[in-house]
């Protein structure tokens, strides 16, 4: 999880380093053991009934980490509804070629007929007197509190940085910069500095589709339809960690505007970035990070930003490549280690599995009582 310092004022959180190349890793992963660790400790379970299920809604990303994180655990049945045709390739096959506990279920709609299909069968109560549910979703606390350490671990590695440059100390306060889509990994900002992280602010770098700009400037929060991007794992509308950071905040805007600046970042400027970032410092971010260092390079807060890097570049190959008008190849080290199992040869070539189900909540309830 290195800092990378670009300059005296711009610094780098790579935080995509697991298996999945995702910043979702670290979530997914410990959430994932510390529920089978509870499902499977009979003196732990919540039910007399034996095995979790756990249902989880993805645009892509979240789906590849969720599945990797819960792979081959006890216990525990995990079921991945998708877009169909929606996700990219290698998307696809981090969640469908698993098998063994990961149920992959295509979904014929969008990403938010999954999203409804998901919260409508784990609010049935009928279907929950049956099996154990629950959701792998970022509304589960269980993944934003792991969020939590990698916001600390990054002040201690930004102030051990600034004094081998020999940079002044009393800048202990760096403004964190994230890039945000339901607002779990900012949520577990928060929660970092209500426990005693000295942080400067927030910016949440969103895209187009965010309904949070505005809300901070006129106290609404519009449903829009959203649109895709170049940034597709931040295209959320109304982010579902929303509530809780108006909980955190007892719904006073002033109080949130004094700790979250906002700034939406357009697919123009996120291209610019990835291009601009490598010309003068020979490094490459995906387009979700370029949307968070733009942001970091536009506003008006003076001071050093960390920005939290949450995909690894050659996920999004085909965008950054377009952007800096070159090849990435990934270095074979990387490509072999064993982590990297998104980037081997070996997933390319497996065999999709999937379930392709309509999206309604009768087949959904038919799947999981019969698996
Ligand atoms: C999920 C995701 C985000 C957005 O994170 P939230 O916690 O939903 O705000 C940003 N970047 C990438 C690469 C992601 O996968």
């Amino acid at each position: 999880m290195p800092l990378v310092k670009l300059d005296e004022n711009l610094y780098i959180l790579e935080l995509f380093h697991g298996p999945t190349l995702s910043f979702k890793d670290f979530g997914a992963r410990f959430m994932a053991r510390a529920m089978s660790y509870y499902a499977s400790n009979s003196e732990h379970r919540i039910s007399n009934r034996k095995g979790l299920n756990i249902i989880v809604a993805t645009s892509g990303d979240t789906g590849g980490a969720v599945a990797s994180g819960f792979y081959g655990l006890s216990n525990i049945k995990v079921f991945v509804l998708y877009p169909s045709r929606r996700v990219s390739e290698l998307q696809e096959k981090q969640i469908a070629t698993l098998g063994k506990n990961v149920v992959a279920l295509e979904v014929k709609g969008d990403f938010d007929d999954c999203q409804r299909l998901a919260k409508a069968v784990l609010a049935d109560p009928k279907l929950r007197s049956k099996i154990n549910l629950s959701s792998a979703n970022s509304i589960n606390i269980g993944r934003l509190l792991p969020q939590m350490f990698y916001y600390f671990l990054g002040h201690a590695q930004y102030l051990g940085l600034r004094k081998s440059y020999g940079l002044a100390k009393s800048l202990d306060r760096p403004v964190f910069v994230v890039p945000s889509g339901n607002f779990g990994n900012l949520t577990a900002g928060l929660f970092a500095e209500r426990v005693g992280l000295p942080i400067g602010k927030f910016i949440a770098a969103v895209n187009t589709n965010s309904g949070v700009p505005e809300y901070l400037r006129s106290g609404k929060l519009k449903v829009k339809k959203t649109r895709p991007t170049l940034s597709s794992a931040m295209d959320v509308g109304n982010p579902s960690n929303w509530a809780r950071i108006m909980d955190l905040y007892g719904g006073r805007r002033d109080a949130i505007k004094g700790d979250i600046d906002a700034i939406a970042v357009s697919d123009a400027e996120t291209k610019k970035t990835i291009r601009d970032i490598y010309k003068k410092f020979g490094y490459i971010i995906d387009p979700h990070t370029a949307v968070g260092v733009a942001a970091a390079l536009r506003t008006k807060i003076s001071g050093p930003k960390i920005v939290l890097a949450t995909a690894y570049p050659a996920k999004f190959k085909e965008v950054v490549e377009s952007a800096i008008g070159k090849k990435i190849p990934l270095p074979p080290q990387l490509a072999r280690r064993a982590g990297f199992e998104f980037c081997s040869p070996k997933i390319q070539k497996k065999k999709k599995q999937s379930i392709v189900i309509e999206p309604k909540k009768e087949e959904l309830h038919k799947i999981l009582l019969n698996r």
